[in-house]
């Protein structure tokens, strides 16, 4: 009766403790001008996609990368898809409106 080892894995407190991760690392990385995923040499741009109603960061290439996995850079963005991309999403930088008020 541990409620630490609910068997169906993504019980509510689960879901909860990990969107409130995604979100301290979408803050975290909100000032980067780029990501790298692990100690990767590729810099990529940063993009916000929604999980279950919880902005969590990703690259802008769409390169399937577990976010926790992504450390700040200080660019510049070396990935050519993510710079491919990047032209067209230039306006909606994400994640600099609102935190750096
Ligand atoms: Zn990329």
């Amino acid at each position: 009766m541990n409620p630490q080892h609910e068997p169906a894995g993504l019980d509510e407190s689960t879901v909860e403790h990990l969107a409130a991760t995604l979100r301290r690392r979408r803050i975290e990385l909100a000032d980067a001008a780029g990501v790298r995923i692990g100690q990767g040499q590729v810099v990529h741009g940063l993009t916000t996609h929604m999980w279950a109603g919880v902005p969590v960061p990703a690259v802008q290439c769409h390169a399937a990368v577990d976010p926790l996995r992504l450390t700040p850079s200080a660019g510049p963005v070396t990935c050519r898809r993510c710079l491919g991309r990047g032209r067209q999403e230039q306006t909606q930088v994400p994640g600099q409106t609102a935190l750096e008020m």
